[in-house]
């Protein structure tokens, strides 16, 4: 679906934020992208979506457009902050549906009813988006990245900052995304814990590219074994 040859990503400031990040993902894949905060992982990601624009190298598309990808960007404290009912968060996943119509046709608003539906949070419709628990929100916007997703979905940081059952919980309708409706996924995540449990493949970032490849062969190496000992996974080195 995926292939990204030898991206580079050089922000105004002139920092290099992604090194030569080489990556390919097909279909049903389960990506973690992982590394040390500032490695350029959600650089990568707006790489992906189009928001940025590589200095070097080439990111191509098979089966698959930029707007069928769905997206959760990482959080902020300003974000969290957002004046809005759970309902306009979620409906506004659609707008790329809506093309030059200002506003949402019946078919967008019942998508964004049934993600609702299906991420448990119909009951919150009305509820200022502000007013939740961290881990409600995180539903709010997976619903949203859903809204948009027809076949990928990216999501940067979705458990970050989220209590151990509501971390569980996420990973858990994640993994049910994959496994059972088959969406691709490409996920920023700290917790290698869970990158060991449901990864196909990893990609670690660190000022230049450090691995890409299926999560067996990352688990066998010796770059994947430190940090997955460094990052309180040792159970599984
Ligand atoms: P990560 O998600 O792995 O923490 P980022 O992609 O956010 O890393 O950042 C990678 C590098 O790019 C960091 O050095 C960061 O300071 C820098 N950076 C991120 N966003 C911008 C921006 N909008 N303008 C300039 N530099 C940025
Ligand atoms: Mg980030």
């Amino acid at each position: 679906m995926i292939r990204m040859n030898d991206v580079t990503v050089v922000y105004d400031n002139g920092i290099r934020a992604v090194n030569k990040a080489s990556l390919r993902v097909d279909e049903g894949e389960f990506v973690f992208l992982v590394g040390a905060s500032g490695s350029g992982k959600s650089t990568l990601m707006r790489g992906l979506l189009g928001l940025k624009t590589p200095s070097t190298g080439t990111i191509t598309f098979n089966d698959l457009k930029p707007t069928e990808i769905g997206y959760l960007p990482q959080q902020t404290i300003v974000q969290r902050d957002f004046p809005a009912s759970v309902r306009e968060i979620v409906q506004s996943g659609c707008i790329n549906r809506c093309g030059l119509r200002p506003f949402y046709n019946k078919a967008e608003k019942k998508l964004a009813a049934d993600m609702m539906k299906k991420l448990e949070i119909s009951d919150l419709a009305n509820r200022c988006y502000r007013e939740l628990s961290g881990g409600q929100q995180q539903r709010v916007l997976l619903a949203r990245a859903l809204c948009a997703a027809k076949k990928m979905i990216l999501l940067d940081e979705p458990v970050t900052g989220l209590d151990p059952k509501a971390s569980a919980e996420m990973y858990e309708l994640i993994e049910s995304l994959n496994k059972k409706d088959g969406m691709t996924v490409i996920m920023v995540s700290h917790d290698m814990n869970a990158a060991v449990k449901y990864a196909s493949h990893i990609l670690h970032l660190g000022g230049k590219q450090l691995f890409f490849g299926t999560k067996n062969d990352y688990m066998n190496s010796k770059i994947g074994r430190a940090f997955i000992s460094a990052m309180g996974g040792e159970e599984y080195v």
